[in-house]
């Protein structure tokens, strides 16, 4: 795997600029995320993938077909092209330090934009090795050009090296995962893969099959508005109802108190007047039980002060947003088994832990296509600071190959 090559096209892709735009319904949601689809599609073909198809919604999807005499299952990559509106993807000048001491890496001297390891940790795991990270003033979007780098990296790695045994491979890349619908129009049919990973991790080694189950909670207070100085016994306001049922809600169990497995519920939002307060909550659990025990708990407070107040004040609306992969890939666990195993075999120490988010692969588990997270080994995305190690790249190059052939390996019969 020759690391100066995979730089090079890592650095194709995230010279385009692909940010998505969570404000425009439009799909894809920005025209921009077409440029990158198109040159993906060109450079598939020149390297010699088949079936390479861009349908109407912008999905990139093709084959590396089998050179088995055997029947094995068909697997799945995926990864996305967008990258996140939180920061600008446009002009990236991404700049590449070699042989890293482990000092502080000066992004942008003018504007005094330093990326150090006295607040970065992480960066001193990768002394010696080579950096790629911004010029300061946009984010890298190793996140998730990487993945993709690492994809067709491993394709064209199996292409040039027909010794190497593996089944039938699709791979798939998706516009808008940013802004959550990189699943949205996802053709799980016309893919065909029995299972996938998500390239989209982070750090070497990330491993992820569970996640949150995740809904949404819009609660509205309906008060009464009259003149403050003949208001006794008529005016009823929303927003001390509203603080009423916030203080109602455990104190503990919100994101800033929890980690791991804890849920919480997230009040991110809260409008209110006297006439009438609106508060926006996001509910999240890995566990089922407890996540459907979370709803129950919001709406019996809900229908609690409703019955004191005498009147049908609180309006709950409670939405599912996604759920747990978790429950979708322990039934077919092998598929987390095998890219461990891989890892191991070579020496790169599975971590394997929950999610607290969604991926893509949670969607897509639940559209029939089982597709636990694989770390692509970036670092902090979505922003100026975001760097990738080039080493870690053709790790995780070497974690697709090392799939595809113990595939072709564990189904012979
Ligand atoms: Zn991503």
């Amino acid at each position: 795997m020759n690391q100066d090559h995979i730089i090079k096209r890592f650095i194709s892709y995230v010279t385009v600029d692909t940010e998505s735009d969570p404000n425009n319904p439009a799909f894809p949601s920005t025209e921009k995320q077409w440029d990158l689809a198109k040159l993906l599609v060109e450079e598939l073909k020149e390297i010699g993938m088949t079936d390479v198809t861009l349908d109407e919604n912008c999905y990139v999807m093709a084959t590396l077909p089998s050179n088995l005499d055997y029947e094995v299952p068909t697997i799945g990559f995926v990864s996305h092209i967008d990258t996140s509106p939180d920061f600008t993807g446009a002009n990236v000048q991404p700049q590449i330090h070699e042989n890293y001491d482990g000092s502080d890496i000066v992004l942008n001297k003018e504007e005094n934009i330093v990326l150090s390891p006295s607040y970065f940790e992480d960066l001193l795991m990768y002394k010696g090795q080579t950096i790629i990270t911004t010029d300061g003033t946009t984010l890298l979007g190793a996140d998730d050009k990487a993945g993709i780098t690492e994809i067709v990296s491993a394709m064209e790695h199996l292409i040039n090296n027909p010794e190497i045994k593996h089944g039938t491979i699709r791979i798939c890349f998706t516009p808008d995962e940013e802004v959550g619908k990189g699943a949205h129009k996802f053709d799980v049919e016309k893919f065909g893969a029995d299972w996938a990973y998500t390239m989209d991790g982070s750090q070497v080694g990330e491993l992820e099959y569970e996640n949150f189950n995740a809904a949404g909670a819009k609660i509205t207070v309906n008060g009464k508005i009259v003149h403050p100085g003949y208001a006794k016994g008529k005016m009823i306001n929303s927003m001390t109802i509203a603080s009423d049922f916030i203080n109602r809600l455990p104190a503990n169990e919100v994101p800033e108190k929890t980690s791991g497995y804890e849920g919480f519920f997230h009040l991110y939002s809260l409008e209110g007047k006297v006439e009438k307060t609106v508060l926006q909550y996001i509910i999240r659990d890995h566990d089922r039980e407890l996540f459907e025990k979370r709803k129950e708990q919001m709406q019996q407070i809900g229908a609690d002060m409703n019955a004191e107040l005498g009147s049908e004040l609180i309006e709950i609306e409670i939405k599912d947003q996604y759920y747990n992969m978790k429950e979708k890939v322990v039934p077919v666990m092998h598929i987390v088994d095998i890219a461990e195993e891989v890892m191991k075999e070579q020496g790169i120490t599975p971590l394997i832990k929950p999610i607290r988010g969604g991926t893509d692969g949670s969607q897509l588990s639940y559209m029939g296509l089982p597709c636990p997270n694989i770390f692509a080994g970036g670092h902090n995305f979505h922003g100026r600071y975001e760097y990738v190690p080039a080493e870690s790249i053709v790790k995780a190059t070497n974690v697709i190959v090392g799939i595809a052939q113990k595939v072709a390996e564990r189904f012979k019969n």
